[in-house]
C-alpha cells in the first residue's frame, strides 16, 4: 500500500529525534562500548535498589537488578525490548496477521496515547473519519482537537451498520471528497459504551468496505481479553491482507490501568511514523511499568496468562450477571438494555425520558447514584439522548442493587417532572 496520502501535514513535519535515533546503538551494545551520547541520569544515583512484587497468591517476584535499572532509565521509544518481543509473540499467536513480516509493534502509554498519536498522524483538519454515532467519549474529545469531519454511522447490536456506512461513503464520493476519506475507528469487542460485539461476517463486510473506499481501520480493542463466554471472532488485524489496520491493545482492563501500558500493531511504515511521534513527544513509555508487565508475562508463560484471563472472565461475568439481575428487579419497565457478552458496561436506554443529562448531572448525586449521560458518547452531542452508561466493574452486588434502586427513583422523578412541564409549560 502507498501510505503517503494518509500522513497528515503535521505528522510529515515531525522530525525524528537525533538523540533517540543514536540510542538504537544501545539495543545490543558491545561490552567495550563507551556511551557518551544521551542525557541519561547516572544509575549509580537511583535511590531504589531493589523491587519485589507480591502477587495475589502470595508469590514474590524479584525484579532483577538489570531489569530494575532498565526500568528506572529512559528506554527505546518502541518499548522495553524484552516486552516488545513478548508482545510480538503473543500478537502473532493470537491474531496470525497475514502481513506479519511487514508489521511492527510499538508500546504506548495506554492505548489512549496510541490512538491520539494515530489520529494526529492520519488526519488533517477537514479529513473524514468514520465513527459510530455512539462512540467512546474520549476518542470524540481527542478527535475534536484534530477538527475532522465525522461520518457518524448508526449502530445496532453488532456495532457499525455496513449499509449505513456504504450510504455515507457513497455520498462523500458523490460530493467529490473521496480524497478526504482517511480513517475508520471501531471498538469490535464489548464496545464502550454500548457493550456490543461484532460478529465475524460483519467484520469481513466492514473490512471489504474499507478496502473499497481506501480507509485505514483503527481497531481499538481494550476488551479483547474480557470476552466472557467465547473466543472473539477474528480481529481486523487478522483479516488484514492489505496493511490497512492499526490495532490497539491495552493492559489497563486486565492487569493495571495505572501502569499505563498499551501497544499498537500494524504496518511497519505507519509504525515507523508513530515511533517518531513517540520519541518527539514523550521520549518513551513508562519503562518501570513495562518491566513489571514483562516480568509478569514471563512468570505466567502462555498457559499461565490464559488461566489468569479465564479467572478474570469468571469475576466480571459474575458482576455482569448481578448487574443484569439488579436491572431486571429495579429497572424493568423504565429502561431497556442488551446483555453484554463481555466488557464492563451496561448501556441503558430510558425510553420515557427525552434526555438523561440533566437528571444525571443535576440530581443523580443527591439520589446517591452517578452514571455517565449518554450524550457524552454521541458524535452529535447537540441532540437529546435517552441513554446512559453504567460501569459494573467495581461495584459490589449490594451497591449494584442499591444503585439501580436509586436510579429507578431518579427516573420516575424525572418522568414526573417532564409530565408536569408538559401540563404546565
Ligand atoms: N479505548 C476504549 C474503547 C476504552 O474504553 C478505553 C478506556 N476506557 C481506552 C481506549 C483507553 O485505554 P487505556 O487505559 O489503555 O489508555
Amino acid at each position: 500500500m502507498d501510505y503517503s496520502r494518509f500522513i497528515s501535514t503535521k505528522s510529515s513535519n515531525r522530525m525524528p529525534s537525533g538523540i533517540s535515533e543514536m540510542s538504537s546503538f544501545l539495543d545490543e551494545p558491545s561490552p567495550s562500548l563507551v556511551w557518551l551520547c544521551s542525557g541519561m541520569p547516572s544509575p549509580e544515583k537511583f535511590p531504589i535498589r531493589e523491587m519485589n512484587l507480591t502477587l495475589q497468591d502470595g508469590k514474590v517476584l524479584s525484579i532483577t537488578p538489570e531489569c530494575l535499572s532498565a526500568g528506572l532509565q529512559y528506554g527505546p521509544a518502541p518499548g522495553y525490548i524484552p516486552l516488545v518481543k513478548q508482545l510480538k509473540t503473543m500478537t502473532k499467536s493470537l491474531h496470525s496477521p497475514p502481513l506479519w513480516e511487514e508489521s511492527d509493534l510499538l508500546v504506548t502509554i495506554g492505548s489512549q496515547a496510541g490512538l491520539w498519536m494515530a489520529f494526529e498522524m492520519l488526519l488533517n483538519p477537514g479529513d473524514f473519519v468514520v465513527v459510530q454515532k455512539t462512540c467512546y467519549s474520549d476518542v470524540l474529545c481527542m478527535l475534536t482537537a484534530v477538527t475532522p469531519q465525522y461520518l457518524a454511522i448508526e449502530s445496532d447490536d453488532e456495532g457499525l451498520q455496513p449499509d449505513c456506512l456504504r450510504t455515507a461513503l457513497k455520498e462523500v464520493v458523490k460530493n467529490g471528497s473521496k480524497n478526504l476519506l482517511k480513517a475508520l475507528y471501531v471498538v469490535p469487542n464489548s464496545c464502550n459504551p454500548t457493550g456490543t460485539s461484532m460478529g465475524e461476517e460483519r467484520r469481513r463486510e466492514i473490512y471489504a468496505i474499507a478496502q473499497e473506499y481506501d480507509l485505514i481501520i483503527l481497531e481499538d480493542d481494550p476488551y479483547y481479553f474480557l470476552q466472557y463466554d467465547e473466543k472473539p471472532p477474528p480481529s481486523f488485524l487478522s483479516l488484514d491482507t492489505d496493511g490497512r489496520v492499526l490495532r490497539f491493545d491495552s493492559f489497563s482492563k486486565i492487569i493495571s490501568a495505572g501502569l499505563r501500558v498499551g501497544y499498537v500493531t500494524g504496518p511497519a511504515m505507519l509504525l515507523e511514523r508513530l515511533n517518531i511521534h513517540m520519541m518527539t513527544s514523550v521520549i518513551c513509555g513508562p519503562m518501570l511499568s513495562q518491566v513489571i508487565i514483562s516480568t509478569l508475562l514471563q512468570e505466567w508463560g502462555e498457559d499461565g496468562f490464559k488461566k489468569y484471563v479465564v479467572n478474570l472472565h469468571q469475576f466480571y461475568r459474575d458482576k455482569r450477571d448481578v448487574a443484569i439481575q439488579a436491572a431486571e428487579i429495579h429497572l424493568t419497565g423504565l429502561c431497556e438494555w442488551i446483555v453484554p457478552k463481555g466488557g464492563i458496561f451496561l448501556w441503558l436506554k430510558v425510553p420515557k425520558v427525552a434526555d438523561t443529562t440533566s437528571m444525571l448531572v443535576k440530581r443523580g448525586v443527591k439520589k446517591n447514584i452517578v452514571l455517565v449521560p449518554g450524550k457524552y458518547f454521541m458524535a452529535d452531542s447537540n441532540k437529546p439522548c435517552q441513554y446512559m452508561r453504567a460501569a459494573f466493574s467495581c461495584a459490589t452486588a449490594d451497591q449494584l442493587m442499591k444503585g439501580f434502586k436509586n436510579l429507578a427513583e431518579l427516573i420516575r422523578e424525572e418522568i414526573a417532572l417532564q409530565n408536569a412541564q408538559i401540563i404546565d409549560p
